[in-house]
């Protein structure tokens, strides 16, 4: 199809927007491995999981059987405040680049928090309120989740502690007064307002913190404070059900038009963008009636799946969270300090993980510059400025696209832009004066973190 037919931004009409989530483990055959106990590593039941997240939210975290679950009115009505997001066709990068490629993009940055994760604070904050709970507790790393978050929060009226890596709380301010003028408390992480930041400080005098760390922050705030929950923005399987509205969309926009995506790409830190974005396609391949090539895309500073293990693992550091089993580097992996910051986390999705070890999608590793090269590439064609975590979905984008320059091929390529970039322009500013660098773990450095990982089969 042409221009002509085809517009540059497929918006759905507001009747068309998904009405329920898309829950793909209903479809999976061989189903995540279930969350299990630090303690007794028995898997975890409702009632281990309640003390610490909202009860329907919960239940959601252990549903493996219905694929649809509907979305309250209330959420609907939030997410019409930005939602449908555009699908856009990069008509101008494929010009640019002369390919035969067609080249379309979720666009997930449309919002003030830049990102998707405000697709699952907003329902995390939905059922804290209608559980009757004070507030929730968070970590932050980049910041990126604590402003999604404390949107939902001043939405629904609910008090919001953020506990954010302390390195970022005074490197990043502006995300910081982004939260508080939501009215989110933000402390920095390790701090003296819990027991674990307190021994953290001890034993580690003057450490600049770390997402591990902070998780545990949080959860003893959590499961301390009378009327309070704990409350993540990626890795569950709850939050990967939340964001399937992205690919739910993406679905409904191309079949509008009946297009078929030869491949859909989204970057991955804990997974929870991809395996929304992926969600109904992957439920069709997985039950025969489609096929499509699904890349998931790493940073090679913190190569979960391509360098990772398949393992029950710690997901913080303090290590009072469930366990997962999932690609993973050990929770004591401390990756270089890239400039992705949503991507470097130890750990991903067990969802995905599962759907990875079963040979369903693939995974590649890029380096740092080469993902600054592929944004700025973007950025000048096709205007928006994207965040050095979605920019890692677009390097692989541009080289596919570029691989049909070679061999004529028409294919049709899907990527997930997850968000903006404006918060990270001392990224931006290090690529440009050339000091930015590709550091990558040696296989001894890699081997040294996987001893860490608990015996557990
Ligand atoms: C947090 C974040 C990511 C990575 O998180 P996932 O859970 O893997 O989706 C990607 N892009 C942006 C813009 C983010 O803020």
């Amino acid at each position: 199809m042409s221009k002509d037919t085809i517009p540059y931004k497929i918006y759905l009409e507001e009747n068309e927007m998904p009405k329920a989530w898309y829950n793909l483990r209903a479809d999976m055959i061989n189903k995540p491995a279930p969350l299990i106990h630090p303690g007794t590593h028995q898997p975890m039941t409702l009632e281990d999981l309640s003390p610490v997240f909202c009860e329907e939210l919960c239940k959601q975290e252990l549903n493996n059987t219905d694929p649809f679950i509907e979305i309250p009115q209330e959420i609907r009505d939030f997410y019409k405040m930005y939602r449908p997001s555009p699908l856009v066709r990069a008509y101008c990068l494929e010009e640019k680049l002369g390919t035969p490629a067609k080249i379309y993009y979720k666009f997930e940055g449309n919002n003030t928090s830049g990102s998707h994760k405000l697709n699952s604070a907003i329902a995390q904050a939905y059922y804290a309120k209608q559980q009757g709970l004070k507030g929730v507790t968070t970590e932050t790393g980049a910041g990126q989740w604590g402003t999604a978050l404390s949107m939902a929060c001043s939405y629904f009226d609910l008090d919001c502690k953020v506990y954010m890596v302390k390195v970022s709380y005074e490197q990043k301010p502006f995300r910081r007064e982004v939260m508080r003028t939501y009215g989110a408390s933000v402390t920095p992480s390790p701090s003296e307002t819990t027991q674990i930041g307190k021994k953290i400080l001890e034993e580690h005098p003057g450490t600049t913190g770390s997402l591990g760390c902070a998780i545990s922050e949080a959860v003893e705030v959590a499961t301390s404070t009378p009327g309070y929950r704990y409350v993540l923005g990626s890795v569950l399987n709850q939050v990967l059900l939340h964001q399937s509205i992205i690919g739910l969309e993406t679905k409904a926009a191309l079949d509008k038009y009946g297009i078929v995506p030869d491949m859909i790409i989204g970057c991955a830190g804990g997974g929870s963008n991809l395996g929304g974005l992926i969600a109904p396609f992957m439920g069709e391949k997985i039950k025969g009636n489609a096929d499509y090539r699904i890349i998931a895309v790493e940073p090679a500073s913190c190569p979960s799946f391509t360098r990772g293990r398949y393992a029950y693992d710690f997901a913080d550091t303090g290590m009072v969270c469930p366990l997962a089993k999932m690609y993973t580097l050990g929770s004591g992996f401390i990756p270089a300090p890239n400039h992705a910051g949503g991507l470097r986390y130890h750990g991903m999705s067990p969802v995905l993980s599962q759907l990875y070890d079963d040979g369903l999608m693939e995974a590649i590793a890029v380096p740092q510059t080469e993902v600054f090269a592929a944004a700025e590439e973007f950025a000048r064609v096709e205007g928006i400025l994207p965040a050095p975590e979605s920019s890692h979905a677009i390097k692989v984008a541009l080289d596919e696209a570029k691989k049909c320059i070679e061999t004529g091929e028409e294919k049709t390529i899907v990527f997930g832009l997850t968000g903006t970039g404006y918060f990270d322009m001392v990224a931006y500013e290090k690529y440009h004066d050339g000091i930015m660098d590709d550091y990558v773990p040696t296989d001894e450095e890699l081997e040294k973190y996987f001893e860490t990982l608990p015996p557990i089969e």
